[in-house]
């Protein structure tokens, strides 16, 4: 298991509230979206987080391959109006045991 945050951003002229064509992006999304991940070795998506006014939004996967989360942002239209960075996570939890075993 690996998780990564995609964090991702667009401008409010291309924020598919407002924008035709990135709208018509998030509606051709499949309603079976996790089983059309796993084609990209994302595991599974743990959360899809979006601040509407700040038009950003953090999604958590768990996924084999950052390269391959890549290529499912871009099949799946998500770069096609949004910056993305995909950043490695760890939990609390194991910053906790990563702590315990410093000095
Ligand atoms: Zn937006």
């Amino acid at each position: 298991m690996a998780l990564y945050g995609i964090w991702g951003s667009h401008t409010v002229e291309s924020c598919p509230l407002n924008n035709a064509d990135s709208r018509k992006v998030v509606l051709s999304a499949p309603p079976d979206l996790e089983s059309v991940a796993k084609k990209y070795k994302i595991n599974k998506i743990l959360g899809t987080y979006h601040s509407p006014l700040e038009h950003t939004f953090l999604w958590v996967v768990d996924a084999e391959d950052p390269f391959m989360v890549q290529q499912f942002c871009i099949d799946a239209g998500v770069a096609s109006f949004n910056a993305a960075k995909i950043v490695p996570l760890i939990t609390f939890k194991d910053v906790v045991e990563k702590c315990k075993h410093i000095g």
